[in-house]
């Protein structure tokens, strides 16, 4: 059999490599071949792209996972803040980066598979990080279709948005300052007859919120519909 440099190193586990009997580490399994220097590392040498052969990092994951979260949750409220704005900008740049990483990895595994073949059975870590960027990017690509994060929460709060309606028809004041109703931060307004629910700014022009029926009355306009009576409103600011 052909000998590894002495300074040859297992890729996975960083296992020393010189000496060994089978072309197989014995610390964890992963096969290498001694004639080919991209299979194994040299201690002071330059990393191989046989590295990248492994599913996506922690350090990429959980900010997918953080950033999609915070996202799914932002478009789910009508109307956003202006640093919200900027945090998307961040998001949409991660993301790009994260497909990239996934990319570049996926071909590296394609490239290594033949020697993957010559591995001992072995415990693979991480496996499960490979679907949450596909997970991340399909929810992503699904808002287009349908804003179901704001549907979903809605039908949640529904119950408690029919009970308000129902108090606040035909009231003479209505209660100041924000308050929860459902799930939702709201503040209530009246334009004329039509009694509104501003969850947050939709632009420098505008505030969003949501409101029964669609016979709005002065600035208001009606956006998306929601579910039952219930729609989307907007307000522009004059
Ligand atoms: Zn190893």
């Amino acid at each position: 059999m052909a000998s590894v440099p002495d300074n040859a190193t297992c890729i996975d586990c960083g296992y020393a490599l010189r000496g060994l009997s089978d072309s197989v580490c014995v610390e964890c399994g992963r096969a290498f071949i001694p004639g080919d220097e991209t299979s194994y590392q040299l201690w002071e040498g330059v990393y191989s792209w046989r590295r990248w052969a492994r599913p996506p990092t922690l350090r990429t994951i959980l900010p997918i996972v953080v950033l999609s979260l915070w996202f799914l949750n932002e478009v789910s409220v009508p109307g956003r803040s202006l640093s919200a704005c900027f945090l998307i900008v961040f998001y949409v740049a991660f993301m790009v980066y994260g497909v990239a990483d996934f990319a570049w990895r996926w071909s590296a595994c394609r490239r290594d598979a033949e020697r993957a073949s010559l591995d001992r059975p072995r415990r693979r870590y991480g496996r499960w990080r490979w679907v949450v960027l596909p997970i991340a990017v399909a929810s992503a690509i699904s808002l287009c279709v349908v804003n179901w994060p704001l549907r979903m929460r809605f039908a949640l709060s529904r119950a408690a948005f029919e009970v308000a309606q129902t108090q606040l028809d035909g009231a003479v004041t209505l209660p100041a300052g924000r308050r929860w109703i459902g799930l939702f931060h709201v503040e209530i307004r009246r334009e004329g007859r039509y009694i509104y629910y501003v969850t947050g700014q939709t632009s420098l022009m505008g505030e969003g919120g949501f409101g029964k029926g669609t016979r709005v009355e002065g600035e208001l306009s009606v956006g998306e519909h929601v579910a039952g009576d219930w729609y989307v409103v907007h307000k522009r600011f004059n």
